[in-house]
């Protein structure tokens, strides 16, 4: 089959692969939709230190937002037969590690495998992660249940902000479902932080009650304004800079909550630590989905998430290399007015 292996960093390049075959318990995916996530872009920018960091499989092969169709069953499956049409969890936990045994929280299990490799024609992932989509359901549509799950894990972990005011840092496709996730949630306000016009107007779309053009105006100045100096009582930071962790612990509310959730650009990041102590703050961090998988999908085909508006543009696998390369630079004219980008392999 085609793939896109990443050889080296910044180095994708199509080639010949040979085709995944399916284990007693799994199925082979002929995927149809992929999305490019900012994690497919960090390893693309940082192989090296991922390498060191996490257990990576020869050859790397990105892609782990997907949906597509059965063509493959192993032995041992049944519930699901050739021609579904399915979205996958990559996320598979152990389930026989010590943190397994004590919480069952896939986040964290310690033998955690990532099922990705989709940006490729086919995939293979265990039955149990794969589940079956509405038959309205467009394929494009359910390869947001994969980001969308890993945002609900977070407002699982922070608590809704019902009848109080909620910040979002950063809105990359990650950002906007937070923002549309926490205007469903009940919160009063939900403020939107950005550098770009796309993303600020994008924020708008999915429900921002109001947005902050970082680059124009003063993002702690300004919520202090539209709260009466009371601040946020959850904020979420998606880019995960020394200027952005200062800014969340300082726009955060008395006994409020502050959600790191990138891959963060450097190891080390700074709080105020006078903001921690007097406003009894709690940091905390949330990495990937848990549990959230089907709720995700639901909100989806509800209609109640709409994640398919972030969609800026589809592309086929032989564009890839380019595409990556574009959106792996950052900053600059081209990737400025890109959302999120979906590859039908
Ligand atoms: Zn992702
Ligand atoms: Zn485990």
């Amino acid at each position: 089959m085609r793939a896109a292996v990443l050889r080296g960093e910044r180095e994708v390049k199509l080639e010949e692969v040979a085709d995944p075959y399916p284990g007693p318990r799994e199925v082979l995916v002929r995927v149809r939709a992929a999305g490019i996530c900012g994690s497919d872009l960090h390893v693309y920018r940082h192989l090296r230190r991922m390498r060191e960091r996490t257990a990576m499989v020869d050859p790397v092969i990105l892609g782990h937002e997907y949906s597509g169709d059965v063509i493959g069953v192993g032995s041992e499956v049944d519930g699901l037969r050739i021609g579904d049409r399915v979205v996958v969890d990559p996320n598979s936990a152990c389930g026989e590690c010590p943190t397994c045994r004590q919480g069952g929280v896939t986040a964290l299990c310690e033998r955690l495998r990532i099922y990705g490799s989709a940006f490729a024609e086919m995939a293979v992932a265990p039955s149990r992660n794969a589940y079956r989509i509405a038959p309205t359901s467009t394929h494009d549509d359910a390869s947001y249940t994969e980001p969308l799950s890993c945002v609900l894990r977070a407002l699982d972990l922070v608590g809704a902000p019902t009848g109080r005011t909620a910040a979002v840092i950063g809105c990359g496709p990650a950002g906007l479902l937070f923002v549309q996730m926490l205007s469903l949630s009940g919160a009063t306000r939900v403020l939107a932080i950005a550098r770009r016009p796309a993303s600020l107007l994008a924020a708008k779309r999915m429900g921002a009650h109001g947005v902050i053009d970082a680059t124009t105006e003063d993002p702690g100045g300004r919520i202090a304004e539209v709260t009466r100096g009371t601040g946020a009582a959850v904020v979420i930071d998606t880019v995960g800079s020394r200027e952005t962790t200062l800014l969340a612990a300082a726009v955060a509310s008395r006994g409020g909550s502050v959600c790191l959730y990138s891959l963060p650009p450097a190891d080390e990041v700074s709080f105020a630590a006078w903001h921690i102590f007097e406003k009894e703050l709690r940091i905390l961090g949330a990495n990937r989905n848990s549990g959230t998988f089907g709720r995700a999908l639901a909100l989806i085909e509800s209609g109640r998430a709409t994640p398919g508006l972030l969609t800026s543009r589809t592309i086929g696998l032989d564009d890839l290399p380019d595409m990556l390369s574009l959106l792996g630079a950052g900053g600059g004219n081209g990737r400025s007015a890109i959302i999120k980008v979906v590859v039908h392999p």
